[in-house]
């Protein structure tokens, strides 16, 4: 099944990501895990877009498209995949359209005062891509492989609001987009990432029917 998540930032796009991946056995690709990696690793895409991410805009629609496009092609998706942060603007949704065909796009709903404390609170591990809350951690290492978190550039205060704005101004125009094409179905992002997830487990059940 070829699956979008869409959501504001902190709506739980990637932890529902995660949970989609393990229960259906496709892979979750998340645009923002593949452009944090080519910073990571310097690469030329990396180096160029260092300063946007960090400013809380968004990546230009031609890098970001040819390198989810590619990544969507690979044998990795042949079986299906779960899109996370990926289309997030009408031009990235028109491109992808000519390359996959989509079956079904969850929308996480998510107040912003709840989408503020989850950021203000999220911690990441940049050495394996995990992400956490303070208050389920003991101690500033990651759980799962002993790195020291960090806090994303763009998860600071000063950046946030902007990240919410360009969801805003963007990303939001693609609710309609896939309503209009009935493919998109709401969800509550506001309970527990069980909660949320068994809402969305319905919505696999049925469009499996
Ligand atoms: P995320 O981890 O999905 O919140 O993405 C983090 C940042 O990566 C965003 O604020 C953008 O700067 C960039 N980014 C991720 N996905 C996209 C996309 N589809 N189009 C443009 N920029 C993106």
């Amino acid at each position: 099944m070829n699956i979008i998540l869409l959501g504001a930032p902190a709506s739980g796009k990637g932890s529902q990501g995660a949970v989609i991946q393990k229960e259906l056995g496709i892979p979750h690709i998340s645009s923002g895990n593949i452009i944090r990696n080519h910073i990571a690793n310097k690469t030329e895409i990396g180096l160029r877009v260092k300063e946007i991410i960090s400013s809380g805009k968004l990546v230009d629609d031609e890098t970001t498209i040819n390198m989810m496009i590619g990544e969507l092609k690979s044998e990795n998706c042949k079986n299906g995949f779960v899109l996370d942060g990926f289309p997030r603007t009408l031009k990235q949704a028109e491109a992808l359209s000519k390359v996959v065909k989509i079956d079904l796009v969850i929308n996480i709903n998510v107040d912003e005062n709840i989408a503020i404390a989850r950021i203000n609170g999220r911690r990441v591990c940049n050495h394996c891509n995990e992400t956490y809350h303070i208050s389920t951690l003991k101690n500033e290492f990651c759980p799962k492989c002993g790195e020291k978190l960090i806090i994303r550039d763009d998860d600071k205060v000063e950046v946030i609001k902007e990240r919410l704005k360009v969801f805003k101004e963007q990303t939001y125009a693609l609710v309609e987009y896939y309503r209009n094409q009935n493919l998109l179905r709401d969800v509550d992002g506001n309970v527990s990432i069980e909660n949320t997830f068994e809402q969305i487990k319905k919505l696999l059940k049925k469009s499996e029917k």
